[in-house]
């Protein structure tokens, strides 16, 4: 099979979240020689595959099979995939059937390496992954079979093929509050407690606020609003009422304790609640790790570009990775049309990232 043969059979799987629409009988066929581990939990499927080449490091390749769903606004069926001046147009075309393609193709055709490789396979990243990649590797953990590093297949890129790997993400932390006044006449303000004058004074120490200064790897960490809500769309009664929601993408630098502190505070004058949530933890796998050292080096000498080592974005699988202190890098195609209508990639990159994670896996 070549990679393109390999790439339209994967992509005219219609596995939206949690189904693997037979994905999986087809890469066990596949990957014929390779030992299986099969965990399905609720309604979510989970693919290990392993072989053991040498006594050396155990190193996983991890992905997902399932995309999400298509809206009308395509041209073309996004599970029949279509070639045009060098794209392919399907969904999951970049996230992220390019990357599960291009480690496939390259651990069919590896001959030698010294130590064991794994694939990790959920069929639920994109929803919201209860039984997904936390519980393959809870399983790993409980079987002494954890990888000592992993690298994660989703599409890294921005503006072009090789231009950004990631070397961790930043945390998310969701925070709900809602402020208790008196409703009232607008005529009679003084009678009343409204709770959209309360929260005025202070939405510019909200809006941006800056939890920490960044460093090197991670932008500081923001507070965003994302919804205010308050009132009666009239103009003569004052608000007993106010709820607003946010969430910050943090560093290393901020836990959840600082952003509560700080809304505690800022709020002292006023009668709230505060649910806050945490997404993610943030992570970063140290930049002089073999792993990060011989990524960074497979992309400059195929691709002939410096990646820059970034954590931008949201979230992805790699955080439960770095969770258990396992080394994670994420290198893939480019992410400019991922989750959209026509999501598309250009074939020469799927080809390339065989060719990266081939020099990748030869420089062990
Ligand atoms: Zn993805």
């Amino acid at each position: 099979m070549t990679i393109k043969e390999l790439f339209f059979k994967l992509l005219s799987f219609k596995s939206i979240t949690p189904d693997d629409d037979g994905a999986y009988e087809f890469i066990k066929s596949y990957m014929q020689d390779w030992e299986v581990i099969e965990l399905n939990i609720e309604d979510t499927k989970n693919l290990i595959l392993y072989k053991k080449f040498g006594d050396g490091l155990h190193l996983s390749f991890a992905g997902h099979i399932d995309v999400v769903p298509c809206d009308e606004n395509w041209k073309s069926d996004p599970f029949s995939p279509l070639e045009k001046d060098g794209y392919i147009y399907a969904r999951g075309a970049q996230d992220m059937k390019s990357g599960v393609c291009a480690f496939l193709y390259t651990c069919k055709n590896l001959e030698d390496f010294n130590g064991t490789i794994s694939i990790l396979l959920t069929s639920d990243e994109e929803g919201d992954g209860t039984y997904g990649t936390k519980k393959i590797l809870q399983y790993l953990k409980k079987e002494d079979f954890l990888p000592d590093c992993a690298v994660v297949a989703e599409p890294t890129c921005s503006e072009f093929f090789g231009d950004s790997i990631k070397v961790g993400r930043r945390g998310s932390i969701n925070g709900i509050v809602e402020i208790f006044g008196r409703q009232g006449h607008a005529a009679y303000p003084e009678k009343s407690i409204n709770t959209i004058h309360k929260i005025a004074p202070i939405l510019d120490k909200l809006a941006e606020h800056c939890f920490d200064g960044g460093d090197e790897f991670f932008a500081p960490s923001k507070l965003v609003l994302t919804d205010i809500r308050s009132g009666y769309e009239v103009t003569n009664v004052t608000p007993g009422h106010l709820k607003f929601m946010f969430n910050v993408r943090n560093s290393t630098k901020t836990k959840k304790e600082d952003v509560e502190e700080y809304i505690k505070e800022l709020l002292q004058d006023c009668e709230f609640t505060l649910k806050l949530s945490r997404g993610s933890y943030p992570f970063i796998t140290d930049k002089n790790s073999i792993l990060i050292e011989k990524m960074t080096k497979s992309v400059e000498q195929v691709l002939h570009v410096k990646p820059a080592h970034s954590t931008a974005g949201g979230t992805s699988d790699a955080r439960y990775m770095g969770f258990y202190g396992i080394d994670v890098v994420e290198f893939g195609t480019r992410n400019d049309t991922i989750h959209a209508p026509n999501e598309r990639v250009k074939f020469e990159e799927v080809e390339k990232l065989v060719e990266v994670y081939e020099h990748f896996l030869k420089s062990f």
